[in-house]
């Protein structure tokens, strides 16, 4: 009995000291959150930017917190990805975005040919199961490897840049297309490019911003635009919220673009219809 008493003081302690830590106490928190399934996910489409159809569409993850109500990812990702939460996470987005992929199929509101992209953090890309726990997820739904792209950062790549082209390779050999994220925001933007196996580049929507104002981000978009032409790779622009960005785009050779103008990301109930009102290309 003596012995319990005191378990339970350093208990009492190590409580106590998690709710001074708040980083701790959010990474309990997660840890409920994943036994609960207190997460979601929202779509928001990629639109063509010649023909206005959505072909597809981006997934984020959402967190329906019990007394905080909806949880922003930026708020939460980075503790999933310190504690190794991310894996169990990031499996879970992929398996339920290929759900849905699935259950549109079924009810003729998907093509074959329209995609989900995913967001892959760093922990998640770099554990050695990931490549199969993926194609996995696609066949469990039935699924071809084309019907998700999958969006990684500068991050990823500078961390290992061996190991992640062998994955690279190995996804894109299977069929799943690679997405490069938040283009232009990292450190080595121009000099992996040549070895970085991909087939999207996406355009940071902090470039977007100002880009009918101003001269440099105007000048670097249309640099980027350019050199994908040039090198064979799609481009979607990011955070298209006003006519005039859309304008911008229109005029050029980027294939689409997601943000606020035509959609936020929103509840599967509400894309759904979306895609009913919609043809998906
Ligand atoms: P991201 O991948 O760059 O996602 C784009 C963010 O821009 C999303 O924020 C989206 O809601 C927001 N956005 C979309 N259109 C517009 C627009 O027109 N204007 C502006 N100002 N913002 C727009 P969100 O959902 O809060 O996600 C933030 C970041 O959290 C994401 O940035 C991504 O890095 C991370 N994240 C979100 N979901 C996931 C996920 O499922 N897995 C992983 N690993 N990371 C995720
Ligand atoms: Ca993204
Ligand atoms: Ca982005
Ligand atoms: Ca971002």
């Amino acid at each position: 009995a003596k012995k319990q008493g005191r378990n339970k003081h350093v208990f009492f302690e190590i409580d106590m000291a998690s709710r001074a830590e708040s980083a701790y106490s959010l990474e309990n928190e997660l840890r409920v959150a994943v036994a609960q399934n207190q997460f979601f996910l929202v779509f928001q489409p990629q639109v063509g930017v010649q023909d206005g159809v959505i072909q597809g569409a981006e997934v984020l993850i959402r967190w329906r917190h019990p007394d905080r109500g909806i949880v922003p990812p930026f708020e939460f990702i980075p503790v999933l990805e310190s504690s190794g939460l991310i894996y169990e996470v990031g499996k879970w987005i992929i398996r339920e975005a290929c759900y849905y992929i699935r259950k549109w199929q079924d009810l003729g509101l998907w093509h074959d040919e329209a995609w989900l992209s995913v967001n892959v953090s760093p922990n998640q890309f770099y554990n050695p199961v990931f490549v199969d726990d993926v194609m996995e997820a696609l066949k469990e739904a039935g699924l071809s490897p084309t019907a998700l792209e999958l969006e990684i950062t500068e991050g990823i790549v500078i961390r290992d840049t061996e190991n992640t082209i062998k994955k690279l390779e190995l996804l894109r050999s299977n069929g799943i297309r690679i997405a490069m994220d938040d283009f232009g925001t990292g450190y080595s933007s121009l000099s992996y490019l040549k070895r970085i196996p991909l087939d999207v580049l996406k355009i940071d929507q902090s470039f977007v911003r100002d880009i009918t104002v101003d001269p440099t981000d105007k000048a670097i978009v249309e640099a980027i635009l350019s050199m994908s032409k040039n090198i064979g790779l799609e481009v979607v622009a990011e955070g298209i919220e006003t006519e005039e960005h859309y304008k911008f785009f229109k005029g050029t050779s980027c294939q689409r673009y997601q943000g606020y103008l035509y959609s936020p990301p929103v509840e599967c109930k509400r894309f759904e219809d979306m895609l009913r009102e919609r043809v998906v290309a």
